[in-house]
């Protein structure tokens, strides 16, 4: 939902600290490339367009979506200036998506993917199967399958980081894809169970088994706010706010 959450006046809604101001979650993976740079964007949410404008980013090479819902899908649209930049160098900007995901974009974004689009300035996108593995000029993301409820949704790993969210169950077979990380980032909604969501709890259980050098929680709900709760978890493990930069080693 964000935070604040619209109509509430809790201490974290309401809260003076910039870092319990959360957009909806996305994540930018971005690396320099002779001189200029390569970007993509894992997940395209309603606030997409303020986060680009507050990382200064000037293209995007290809955006990975996790699934379909709402908070991570309805800033497609602000796509369009970037993907016609890109699109005049090499063509339209490669969406990666599951079948499911695939379906809500091509019925949500219809005047966008309709093979009868007219729109003269839609967005310059293609949509593409995510597969195992995907390549996005050299640097691979590895596609990390986990359950958000009933529905199996995409994490992804590249390099020795890896992003998760939205997720309440990992199956056994993912963990083998999350060995060797030096970053985690992944999602704690709350302290109360969620029928979709990890609690704080189960999120610090996967942190632990996985081993990350550094573990970072995302994707939090107004009721954690952000000092009070990092001085509850354990080390090596942080909430992540809106704005943060890591170093990944991609390779
Ligand atoms: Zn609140
Ligand atoms: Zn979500």
């Amino acid at each position: 939902m964000g935070v604040p959450t619209l109509g509430c006046e809790c201490a974290v809604c309401t809260s003076r600290d910039p870092r319990d101001r959360r957009l909806r979650p996305s994540l930018l993976v971005r690396w320099r490339a002779g001189a200029g740079e390569r970007v993509v964007v894992i997940d395209t949410g309603p606030d997409f367009r303020e986060q680009a404008l507050r990382s200064g980013i000037r293209r995007v090479d290809a955006v990975l979506y996790t699934h379909g819902h709402a908070d991570h899908i309805l800033g497609l649209d602000d796509l369009r200036p970037l993907s016609f930049i890109v699109n005049r160098e090499s063509g339209p900007v490669p969406l990666y998506a599951s079948p499911d995901a695939t379906e809500v974009l091509e019925r949500v974004f219809n005047y966008t993917f309709s093979p009868n689009a007219t729109y003269p300035t839609r967005a310059r996108v293609q949509l593409k199967p995510l597969a195992g593995r995907t390549e996005v000029h050299g640097v691979e993301f590895i596609r990390v399958p986990v359950l958000h409820g009933q529905l199996e949704i995409a994490g992804f790993r590249f390099g020795r980081a890896a992003y998760l969210t939205d997720v309440n169950t990992i199956p056994e077979s993912s963990f083998a894809l999350l060995e060797g990380l030096d970053h985690l980032v992944i999602s704690a909604l709350r302290h109360q169970p969620h029928p979709s969501h990890a609690t704080i709890d189960q999120a610090v259980g996967w942190a632990q088994r996985i081993g990350a050098r550094q573990t970072w929680f995302t994707h939090m709900a107004h009721e954690l706010g952000h000092e009070e709760t990092n001085r509850m978890l354990p080390a090596g493990i942080e909430l992540a706010y809106d704005g943060l930069t890591i170093p990944v080693t991609l390779a």
